[in-house]
């Protein structure tokens, strides 16, 4: 039988005491969980120097970026709007890389404010060339490999549009050569992993390329260092998979004389495990003894959308609203509040349902969602049922809950609406 989930970094007496101010759902944030990421994320092996970017995807809430800000983390941003918001909390234009599937509409503005480019295709690298002849660049590849904790999430390899195709150097560098060009930097981001020797050949093939843009100094290796978010689940160990990089970082200077700085864009590994999500069980189903036991709580896709998306599993922990001890386990699947038949927490890649155990939960229960500060509030299908936006909460290091997002009006779901008075 699969293990029964445990809650992270909050204890019951929190849950209920947070359900209690702030209502459910809520997600909750520990600023301590996030430092300890980060401060791993900071010590990543190198040999010749280290900037850490943080993949604001995963969570863009502003005081998340200001807290990573404070530690010395740059910004990897995945849009012009990205950008925008990362400099109204704080950082410089100069602290940020925006690396974007699609073309940012007004790139040439951020460019001349600082903001470092990343072409992620030719069409890209032309039209920077066009208007910043003889400027430094990044170049992102994709090197030809890739792993992802799904194959939705795999952003190397030849099934994925992410970076010029490692085989279009050659066209990459009569580009460079038209436009007058500097590449200073070398990019790659294939997905998530824990294995060392994906990371190791990543930085392998990455290093290769670099040895073909003698200007570069600069390396970057991306994200997707894979945690685990339920029981029993490996969580990446920087340490062990930055060893060999470091070691191929030396060896490429003691051969081609070239000290590469190195760069890592983490979004997952700081994040994910440093939030959680409070909900309230709102009904308790059975379709017969033939069939499931189902726990609906008050949340949904509209907050989390990774079930979903990826058949993603969380860990769903039961808090008695009145503490209560010695109470047995039940299998059970867990289904949001959303009228969609896909909005199961409890679900197999491919989204037939499956159960869970738990400890037994009755309606008024809580019900707590780990691992959920990654790609959750930033990624959802925000307002189906137009249920508001979830409210968010940071635990500070003093231990108190601070409110870092209000839970959203009906006012201001429709506000950009137009209401016509005549058709
Ligand atoms: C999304 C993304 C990341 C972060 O990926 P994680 O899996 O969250 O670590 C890093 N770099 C780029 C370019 C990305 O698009």
């Amino acid at each position: 039988m699969q293990a029964i989930e445990k809650l992270r970094f909050l204890s019951e007496d929190q849950v209920r005491q947070i359900a209690q101010e702030f209502g459910t759902p809520v997600f909750v944030y520990s600023q301590l969980e996030l430092e300890k990421k980060a401060d791993m994320a900071l010590q990543f092996p190198n040999a010749f120097g280290l900037t850490v970017r943080y993949a604001m995807k995963s969570n863009p809430n502003a005081s998340i970026l200001k807290l990573l800000k404070k530690k010395g983390i740059q910004i990897d941003a995945s849009s012009e709007h990205e950008v925008k918001r990362a400099i109204l909390a704080g950082f410089s234009p100069t602290e940020i890389m925006l690396t974007s599937q699609e073309l940012a509409k007004d790139f040439a503005k951020f460019v001349e404010s600082g903001v470092f480019f990343n072409a992620c295709s030719l069409h890209q690298l032309e039209e920077f060339g066009k208007k910043f002849p003889g400027k430094s660049l990044s170049l992102r590849f994709n090197p030809g490999l890739g792993s992802g904790h799904t194959k939705k999430t795999d952003v190397g390899g030849t099934a994925s549009a992410f970076g010029i195709w490692h085989e279009k150097i050659e066209e990459a560098k009569s580009l460079i050569s038209k436009y007058g060009l500097k590449v200073e930097k070398i990019h790659t981001h294939i997905g998530s992993g824990s294995d060392p020797e994906v990371w190791k050949a990543v930085a392998h093939h990455t290093l290769e390329i670099a040895e073909q843009f003698p200007t570069a100094t600069i390396v970057n290796l991306g994200g997707g260092y894979k945690v685990g978010r339920m029981l029993g689940e490996k969580s990446t160990d920087m340490q062990t998979i930055g060893s060999p990089v470091k070691e191929l970082f030396s060896k490429f200077a003691d051969r081609t004389g070239r000290k590469l700085h190195l760069e890592i864009e983490p979004g997952t590994f700081l994040i994910a495990l440093a939030g959680s999500l409070l909900t309230t069980v709102d009904d308790k189903i059975d379709t017969g003894s033939k069939g499931f036991t189902f726990l609906k709580l008050d949340t949904g896709m509209d907050a989390n959308t990774r079930p979903s998306l990826y058949g993603a599993k969380h860990p769903l922990v039961t808090v008695k609203k009145n503490p209560t001890n010695g109470l047995p386990t039940q299998e059970v699947v867990v289904v949001g509040h959303c009228c969609e038949s896909g909005d199961l927490f409890t679900q197999k890649e491919g989204g037939e349902a499956e159960t869970r155990p738990m400890v037994q939960a009755e309606i008024g229960d809580y019900v707590v969602m780990e691992a959920v500060g990654a790609y959750c509030a930033g990624m959802s299908t925000k307002n189906y049922n137009s249920f508001p936006e979830t409210p968010e909460v940071l635990i500070t290091l003093d231990q108190r809950p601070k409110l870092i997002r209000k839970k959203q009006t009906l006012e201001q779901i429709i506000q950009c609406e137009i209401s016509l008075e005549s058709y």
